[in-house]
């Protein structure tokens, strides 16, 4: 899957910058779930999802919403809208990490956000045995079904130089 090496070590650190988002997660990881054909049952005192659109909070971060494109290892999209939401802490921290990157030259590109769960499902039934491993289990779902995980990659704000530099307009 071309959810590649390089974006999980850019969402790594990201990830680990942003404290509330972390939290979020390990209480989502320590929930139980109960695997069934929907997305799975979690317990706990779960904060009331609010899912922020990412570029209503800084339009200078920019997207290349892999799922919305053939560009992807279906080949074919899967997304009807190019856009990426997270639960709004994420999103929020995500805008201050933009900020931040911003005094060193650098924008965050975003190839996907929060993720439902039917397409989690889809990637997994359309990936082989041997692969499986690259992709989440739809019986547990994923961080990115749970709207607190990120695919990113940066670029240079004066060359527009990235990952994807000829995505970038
Ligand atoms: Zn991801």
């Amino acid at each position: 899957m071309r959810a590649t090496p390089a974006q999980r070590v850019y969402l790594k650190p990201v990830i680990a910058s942003i404290p509330k988002a972390a939290a979020f997660i390990v209480a989502l990881l320590t929930a139980p779930c109960i695997h069934g054909q929907g997305p799975p049952k979690e317990a706990g005192p779960f904060r009331q999802p609010e899912l922020a659109e990412i570029v209503k909070l800084d339009p200078t971060i920019k997207l290349d919403i892999r799922y919305a494109t053939k560009n992807n290892f279906l080949g074919r999209p899967v997304y009807k809208q190019a856009r990426a939401f997270l639960q709004r802490p994420a999103a929020e921290a995500l805008v201050r990490v933009n900020q931040a990157l911003k005094a060193q030259g650098f924008g965050l590109l975003v190839f996907d956000g929060y993720r439902p769960w039917w397409v989690t499902k889809i990637l997994w039934d359309s990936t082989p045995t041997e692969k499986k491993s690259f992709v989440a289990d739809p019986a547990v779902g994923s961080r990115h079904n749970r709207g607190c995980a990120v695919d990113l990659t940066l670029f240079d704000l004066k060359t527009g130089q990235g990952e994807d530099a000829q995505r970038i307009r």
